[in-house]
């Protein structure tokens, strides 16, 4: 394979790729507009995720519904008395408020629907909005957290719950392969007073500053939001008995942190899968050419009976090198030029967005060069996002070690016990940034605190 002679360079800063995202045409910011406003090229993906979530999660028993928006204002003040402090940024008038999560406007919902144990499992699921008063606009918070997905599950006994728990970390684990997005899976540490589950699992990735972001929750909450709303089942014994329940959810927050992950300074790149066009044709045809016309026919015919979705670009009116990196920039995997030369040489020119690199290809072979092309780009930006992941990831021995990991824009891992006294400790000790939570493994470590033998890896990062 031959190079187009172009360098890539992947340091994009946050502010650069919120450009990149405006003038790629996926998204328009208005400082009069609370949130991200989505054009067609970016809804395209957006619509296209929420297709593969709504064939995706009732495979797992989960239905969708719809709650709606408003909700009495006596369910946030339950919230904020019995649980925890909600309060920060809801939007409310004297007896209403704006959603501000789900739990508010689903549990006394779910306290109507179940009476008896025939009523559960209650598995539900819904796309929406929620809405935060004070979050800094931006890319990855805004006022309104648009497309949240979030699930809820009530069932009979702890051991349902504990196997639901199972089944939503399978579901969450499909989306992010979805993204083909590497995530640091934990537990969260849980150490409030009134914690909000009785356990709690965290799916972060790391953005290319080398920051966290949560991307997934998913939350084993037994009965610590149905005590509060009073949902519950008369069971076989003829008891009242709370329902036991889980929770997970996330957001587009993983499309944002790919699409950050894999740009570069000429452009998004897509991975196939989830690119709305696929294959560009530019037409270099100024003197009208018939045959160069059929040629473009002839590609367009075999682009559509191996349903890639393509664009046909026939605006000479455009210099060459303006058209073409109009496509680089929406990160269209593969572009094709196709002007007099192809038809005297008898070869037409793949050039693959993610590396520059081409291939030429008789007509004959087209659909197997094609095919080709579009496997190795999604296999090669896949695997670079692996990459990417563990080059970010430091392990370390020692707490002091911590801090200048974390200057370097990296993200610390180490052995530690998961308890209050361990994890609260290296916190005050490092001053900076967070320990995400702990995940079991395999073999023993020595906890970097308290030097005891420990099962537990921990991750340390400055989040967003
Ligand atoms: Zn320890």
């Amino acid at each position: 394979m031959k190079k187009e002679n172009k360098q890539i360079s992947k340091n994009i800063s946050k502010k650069e790729f919120e450009n990149l995202l405006v003038s790629s045409g996926l998204i328009h910011i208005f400082k009069g507009a609370k949130g991200i406003i989505w054009k067609p090229y970016g809804l395209a993906m957006m619509n296209r995720y929420m297709c593969f979530l709504r064939k995706l999660i009732p495979k797992f028993s989960i239905e969708e519904y719809f709650f709606p928006l408003l909700v009495d204002k006596r369910y946030l003040d339950k919230l904020n008395n019995e649980i925890y402090n909600f309060d920060k940024g809801v939007y409310k008038t004297v007896d209403t408020v704006l959603r501000p999560s789900g739990e508010i406007s689903i549990y006394p919902v779910f306290k109507d629907i179940i009476k008896s144990v025939s009523d559960l499992p209650l598995k539900v699921f819904q796309i929406s909005s929620s809405f935060r008063y004070g979050y800094k606009a931006g890319i990855f918070r805004t006022n309104e957290v648009d497309f949240f997905v979030e699930g809820h599950t009530a069932h009979a006994s702890r051991e349902e719950v504990e196997m639901q728990v199972k089944d939503n970390d399978l579901l969450i684990n499909q989306v992010l392969v979805y993204f083909g997005l590497p995530v640091i899976k934990t537990e969260r540490p849980l150490w409030t007073n009134k914690p909000v589950a009785e356990k709690s699992y965290g799916y972060d990735a790391i953005l290319p500053n080398g920051e966290t972001l949560l991307v997934a929750s998913n939350y084993e909450q037994m009965q610590v939001f149905s005590k509060v709303f009073n949902v519950g089942f008369i069971d076989k014994y003829k008891q009242y008995t709370n329902t036991f329940q889980s929770s997970f959810g996330f957001s587009f927050r993983p499309l944002m942190i790919l699409l950050w992950q894999l740009c570069d300074q000429h452009g998004l790149r897509l991975l196939p899968s989830l690119a709305p066009i696929k294959v560009s044709i530019i037409e270099i045809n100024p003197d009208n050419d018939i045959n160069v016309a059929s040629l473009i026919d002839n590609i367009k015919q075999k682009l559509q009976n191996l349903n890639i979705n393509f664009i046909h670009d026939n605006n000479s009116k455009l210099s060459l090198s303006k058209r073409s990196s109009k496509y680089e920039l929406q990160g269209v995997p593969i572009r094709i030029e196709i002007g007099k030369k192809e038809i005297d040489s008898g070869f037409i020119k793949l050039m693959r967005r993610d590396n520059f690199l081409f291939e030429e290809s008789s007509l004959d072979n087209f659909n197997n060069v094609v095919n080709k092309l579009l496997n190795n780009i999604e296999a090669d930006l896949r695997a670079s996002l692996q990459n990417i992941f563990l080059d970010f990831q430091v392990y370390t021995g020692s707490s002091l070690d911590i801090i200048n990991i974390l200057k370097k824009n990296k993200v610390a891992k180490f052995s530690i016990c998961f308890n209050r006294s361990c994890i609260d400790g290296l916190q005050a000790s490092v001053g900076l940034g967070e320990v995400l939570g702990t995940s079991e493994q395999v073999n023993n470590g020595k906890c970097i605190v308290c030097k005891k033998n420990t099962k537990y890896i921990g991750w340390y990062s400055r989040r967003v």
